[in-house]
């Protein structure tokens, strides 16, 4: 498959600002710190995470709604902000209510990308919501209601037909079913995958559940502190966990759902997240690792072997590997 997006190294700082008057920089949030990855053409890539572990911060680069700090984003082989990209890649959101305005008809909030890229006379236009519409099973009749005629799981309908409204080939969906009821959330995931198949899209799914990221991905990867600890095709990552976050993730959300994953043990992790204002030196996890050694604090592991699956941990879990819920040696 080749590769559609790739990003190489990519940062985003956000600065701490102090002062009434000077605004002096007091410190940074270092939101995305050290990010590589391909999307390959048709693949779905599951990006999971707890919040505030960068991965909304890195959608929002990846589509160019933020600059990066550092790093390079490529679509298609020419760098972000080229003529065309901003049509290629749009961005699904989380949020159903707060992304629609309320005051503005559907039919006028799903034509606003043709109109800021000023595609089209105002009947092709409608004639093109229309068949958004359709195309994402809403009634095409009712493009003159307001968003608060429709169900969450209609809304976040719109917010789908207005990401599709430019024809992208990469679509970002950050958390597009978290606010919606669970009854509801299968049967939007399945419109995704649905106009995946007929559009020929290329997805970058964010999420923090860890089932609904395994139904729809290919390839997973799983974000911690602003950095990718593990990357897998679904299956591997699922069963044979290779990063000790990665199994502690799966470990707690297996008492959920207890299909996800092979392992049934319960890990669990001492300590809070650390601050992302000061990341701590060596492996970012090593503060909450049960396996964390002098090493994890001196040396900072690269995501290796080359290949399928990744992980950045110089002690790996092997399959079958006992994890227990020590205290970790290292502060
Ligand atoms: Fe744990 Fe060390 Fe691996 Fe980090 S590098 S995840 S601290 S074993
Ligand atoms: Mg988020």
């Amino acid at each position: 498959m080749s590769v559609l997006l790739r990003v190489t190294d990519v940062r985003k700082y956000f600065p701490i600002r102090e002062g009434l008057f000077f605004r002096k920089e007091v410190g940074r949030v270092h939101a995305v710190d050290g990010v590589s990855l391909e999307v390959r053409a048709g693949e779905t890539l599951g990006i999971v995470g707890e919040s505030g572990c960068g991965k909304s911060t890195l959608a929002r680069c990846i589509t160019g709604l933020y600059p990066v700090t550092s790093g390079s984003i490529e679509f298609d082989g020419a760098p972000l902000g080229a003529k065309g990209f901003r049509r290629d890649v749009q961005m699904i959101f989380q949020d159903p209510y707060g992304s629609l305005n309320p005051r503005r008809r559907i039919g006028s909030i799903i034509a606003d990308p043709l109109v800021i890229h000023r595609i089209g006379t105002k009947t092709e236009r409608r004639r093109r919501v229309q068949e958004l519409m359709e195309l994402v099973g809403l009634n095409p009749e009712h493009y003159n209601r307001f968003p608060a005629e429709f169900s969450g799981g209609q809304r976040q309908r719109i917010g789908i037909a207005r990401a599709l409204a430019l024809r992208p080939r990469l679509v970002v969906c950050d958390e597009p079913v978290s606010a919606l009821d669970v009854s509801i959330q299968a049967q939007v995931i399945n419109l995704l995958k649905d106009l995946q198949a007929e559009l020929g899209l290329t997805y970058v799914f964010i999420a923090h559940d860890l089932s609904v990221v395994r139904y729809v991905s290919d390839r997973v990867a799983v974000m911690y502190l602003g950095r990718i600890v593990e990357i897998a095709p679904g299956e591997d990552l699922y069963k044979v966990p290779k990063h000790p976050y990665t199994n502690a993730l799966l470990s707690a959300a297996s008492v959920a759902d207890p299909d996800l994953s092979a392992r049934r043990e319960r890990i669990i992790l001492t300590g809070d997240v650390p601050s992302p204002i000061s990341p701590p030196a060596g492996c970012r996890f090593h503060t909450r690792c049960p396996k964390a050694m002098p090493r994890c604090v001196a040396e900072d592991p690269r995501l290796t072997p080359e290949g399928e699956h990744q992980a950045a941990c110089h002690f790996p879990v092997q399959p079958g590997e006992h994890l227990g819920a020590e205290t970790p040696q290292i502060q």
